[in-house]
């Protein structure tokens, strides 16, 4: 049975990467019909929209894509094309495994986690009001009328909301995805001693969704003590889930852990939908120049075949990945050590090697 995937290359060094792991998902064997679709900078010049209906029209319909990274342009009037895409589907999950495969430069030896961010709401609802406009005068009054606390009034306001059911859902998939992956803990984190009604909700949730996993141990940390134990310690961490603003920050951490950008693989899932990219951008400077690491889109295009239920083939092209990262002939310069003077792989010769190991 062929799977139908929705395919959008994006902006920057996106179609490079995009067309990299098009070729090593294929040479896998599974078979899939693209559904190729635009979004972003270039999407908004040829089409005057950022996010095209006909795009969130393919991903409703396939419930599946691979994705390039975009660039929201500011003319748009979207204030993010990604947040807005996650919101409109309902992605609730952003989920970014951060694991150190032998071969890859990084000072820390043995990490294996996975980050669970919670993608829409907390700091990312998209609701701001913009300093000196009338609504957030008013806005202001009421902070000031209800609560006795002035605001100053060239001040700009982003709403955070949690909420109970966004709180009980984003554990769940952590709990879940923690015992699917024969995990041993998840650790929540969270700011709730400052922010009692919001993430007080959040932790106050976590601990009764944990209490329903018993096989599972549970834990939480306050999130900056969270970032300074990654740094320390981070072999000591399983599955953490998080709200959205210290997922994204933790995410990119967690990148750092184990290479850096070139090699962090991600999804965005929902209930019934599910995005595939890695954490990096668009990466401006390396686009169209042959030169961008294509590893952690390929890695996610593993998770894909995984969600496609095609774990075996997801597993192969891991392992193929994970080879060619332990050989270290074929890897693109941002893995090179310094001193090491092999000449780095291109983005089209990464490809290459990795659909050697597949099909040779
Ligand atoms: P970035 O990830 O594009 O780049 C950060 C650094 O990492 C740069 O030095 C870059 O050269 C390097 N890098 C990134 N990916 C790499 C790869 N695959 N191989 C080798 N080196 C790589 O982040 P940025 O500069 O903050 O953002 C650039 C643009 O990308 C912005 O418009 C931003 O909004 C957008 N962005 C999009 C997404 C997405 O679509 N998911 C995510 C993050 C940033």
């Amino acid at each position: 049975m062929s799977h139908r995937v929705t395919l959008i290359p994006g902006d920057g060094i996106g179609p490079e990467v995009v067309e990299a792991t098009r070729r090593v998902v294929e040479a896998t064997g599974v078979a899939i019909e693209w559904d190729r679709q635009e979004m972003g900078a270039g999407a908004f010049a040829r089409t005057g929209s950022p996010l095209p209906g006909a795009t969130l029209d393919s991903i409703r319909g396939t419930g599946v894509a691979l994705k390039g990274p975009v660039e929201t342009p500011i003319t748009s009037g979207m204030r993010s094309v990604n947040v807005t895409l996650r919101q409109d589907l309902d992605l609730y999950a952003c989920v970014r495994p951060c694991r150190r495969y032998p071969g890859v430069p990084s000072v820390y030896g043995d990490v294996d986690l996975i980050v669970v961010r919670e993608n829409t709401e907390g700091m990312y609802t998209g609701i701001e009001f913009a300093m000196g406009e009338p609504d957030t005068k008013e806005l202001l009054r009421f902070i000031e009328a209800a609560t006795g606390r002035r605001i100053r009034e060239d001040s700009g306001v982003s709403i955070k909301t949690i909420s109970r059911e966004g709180s009980e859902r984003i554990v769940r998939y952590a709990f879940e995805l923690a015992r699917a992956r024969g995990r041993h803990r998840v650790t929540a984190s969270h700011k709730a001693n400052i922010m009692k009604v919001t993430d007080g909700v959040f932790l106050e949730v976590a601990r009764v969704v944990a209490a329903s996993y018993a096989d599972l141990a549970f834990d939480d940390r306050i999130i900056d003590a969270l970032c300074m134990e990654l740094i320390r310690t981070p072999e000591r961490f399983d599955v953490l889930v998080m709200p959205n603003l210290y997922g994204d920050v933790v995410s990119d951490l967690g990148a750092g852990l184990i290479g850096g950008l070139g090699v962090a693989p991600g999804g965005h899932l929902g209930d019934t939908m599910a995005v595939f990219e890695a954490t990096h951008g668009t990466a401006p400077r390396l686009a169209g120049r042959n030169l961008a690491n294509p590893v952690g889109l390929m890695l996610s295009g593993a998770m894909l075949l995984r969600h496609l239920a095609e774990g075996e083939a997801g597993d192969r092209l891991e392992a193929a990945v994970a080879a060619i990262l332990a050989d270290g002939t074929h890897v693109t310069r941002d893995l090179r050590e310094p001193g090491d003077d092999r000449p780095p792989a291109t983005t089209v010769g990464v490809a290459d090697a990795v659909v050697s190991a597949l099909v040779g």
